[in-house]
Parts: C-alpha cells; structure tokens; sequence
C-alpha cells in the first residue's frame, strides 16, 4: 500500500507525519474522499472542485495545481489499483511551532492520499436504515469539508450507542443534514433537501441526486423542513458517497412512511446502479 505524501509515493509504514503538523494539533486542513466503482473512478473532477473551494475558503495555498493534484491521484490509483473503495485525500496547512494563527507563506501545506477497499452496504440499501436526530452543534460554516470533524464524531458516536446508523442533525426544529450524510424527505411525490448554504457540506451525491431529478421529472424544493415534516413524511432517505441513497425506514424509534424503502428512493438508487454501470 502506498501513501502519497506532497511529491513522493512512500510505503503505509513510512508515511508519517510531524507532531506539529496543522492537522494533527488544530484539525486545520481539508480532505475528500472519490468513490471507486468497479475500478472506475467516480465524480473525481466535482471532488476536486469542492477541494479546491474548501481550501480556498480557509488560506489554504494548495501545493500544486488541481491538474497536478489529479494526475498524482491517478498515480496513486495506479500503484494501488482497487475494484470497489475509495481514495481519501487531504491536506494540512503544514508544520510549524504551534501557535493560533497561519504559519508564514514559506511553510508548504502537506498533501497526503491513500486508496482504500470498501464494498457497497448493498444490504443495507436494499433494507433501509435506523437512525436517530442530534442537535446540531457544529459551527457556521459547515459548507467547507474541514477535518475538524468534532461535532461530527459526537453526533455519529450518539448514533452508534443508539444502535442506530446515521444521527440526522438539527438546529433547533430545522433539520439541516447526517453526521456524515445530506437528507432528504418526500412528501406527495416532491423531494425536499436543505438548501446548499452555509448549514451543510453541499454533498456530490446530494448533487448528483438533484441532476437525476431533473432526469426523472420528479420535483424537487431546496428548503429547510423541520423534524416534524420528517416523522411525518412519506419517505426519508439519506445520501453520501459510500451508500448513494440511504433509505431510512425509522428515526427515533418512528417508522416513516410504510416502514419499508419507499418509490422514489428506490427510482434513485435504481439510477446510480445505471450510472455506476454505464
Ligand atoms: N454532509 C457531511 C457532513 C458529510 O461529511 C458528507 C460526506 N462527506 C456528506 C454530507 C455527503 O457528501 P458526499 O455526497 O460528497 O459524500
């Protein structure tokens, strides 16, 4: 297994980094993680663009361009070549004696990626998931993919000891998106999603699900809903790139809809086996 870390290609045992590195101390640095699909790479462009804009809205200076980043992710996959998983990439803004504020420009962010082999939760899709509501406690800017993933963690960990497989959060009444995950509810055949704006990491699947809307006809509202407008909706799914589109068959010990996966999700998770598949 190789590790790419800024120029070189290194073995899993020789990949360490500083105990001053940014990330390690402060959380301070940005990653994604591509979805591999039967050894093809999915929506690698649209990841790199959400790098590219995540870093940008925190001082990251990326060490190369985003074309050099992406042929250095395909290096990798090529040394690490996988069926189904992922490439995990972030970056850092870098070591340096630990204080608050950015480092000098001199100080060079660090890079690093991995491959990863994963299979699909297909029963789990198939089936539907438990989950629980969390408050929201994370900052404002959930917008930017930042490894500070604190609220996340707490909010997944809740989950977990619930037995339950995603924390469905909320600020106050307004469902906003899962610890790890965008949501979606429908109600009389129209989907609704909170709008991409500050509350949440605008997903590539969320967005991916959006463009299959448009496909299929089915109407879509970008708006807030509330818990409520959860429990009582016809059906409830959520989406990432590891699971596409999650059905979810009860929240809080609640069934939604019918209890079991409902039509609309199952129309959109029929479209990623058709994308996953062209
Ligand atoms: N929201 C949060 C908080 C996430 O961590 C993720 C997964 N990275 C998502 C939404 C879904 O994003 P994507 O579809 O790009 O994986």
């Amino acid at each position: 297994a190789y590790v790419l870390m800024n120029d070189d290609f290194v073995s899993r045992e020789a990949a360490r980094v500083d105990i001053e590195d940014r990330g390690y101390q402060f959380g301070d640095g940005i990653y994604e993680v591509v979805r591999v699909h039967g050894g093809k790479l999915f929506k690698m462009d649209e990841h790199l663009s959400r790098f590219v804009r995540s870093t940008s809205e925190i001082g990251i200076t990326l060490p190369f361009s985003v074309e050099t980043i992406k042929d250095k992710l395909l290096q990798l996959f090529e040394l690490d070549p996988l069926e189904d998983g992922m490439i995990y990439f972030q970056v850092t803004r870098g070591t340096a004696p630990r204080i608050h504020h950015f480092p000098e420009p001199s100080v060079p962010a660090r890079l690093i990626a991995y491959t990863k082999t994963s299979a699909r939760p297909a029963q789990l899709q198939q089936q539907g998931v438990q989950c629980v509501f969390a408050e929201d406690i994370r900052w404002l800017r959930c917008d930017i993919k930042s490894l500070n993933l604190l609220g996340n963690v707490m909010a997944k960990q809740q989950a977990k000891t619930a037995g339950a497989y995603e924390a469905i959060l909320h600020r106050g009444e307004m469902v906003t998106e899962g610890s790890s995950t965008n949501v979606f509810i429908v109600n009389n055949e129209t989907l609704y999603t909170h709008p991409a704006n500050n509350f949440i990491l605008n997903g590539i699947t969320r967005m991916t699900i959006l463009e299959m809307c448009a496909k299929l006809n089915i109407k879509v509202v970008e708006s807030t809903f509330t818990t409520q407008d959860l429990l009582e909706a016809d059906e409830v799914f959520i989406s990432s790139t590891n699971i596409d589109a999650m059905p979810v068959i009860q929240v809080d010990g609640r069934p939604i809809g019918s209890g079991k996966p409902g039509a609309l999700t199952k129309a959109i998770q029929r479209e990623f086996e058709q994308l996953f598949n062209s």
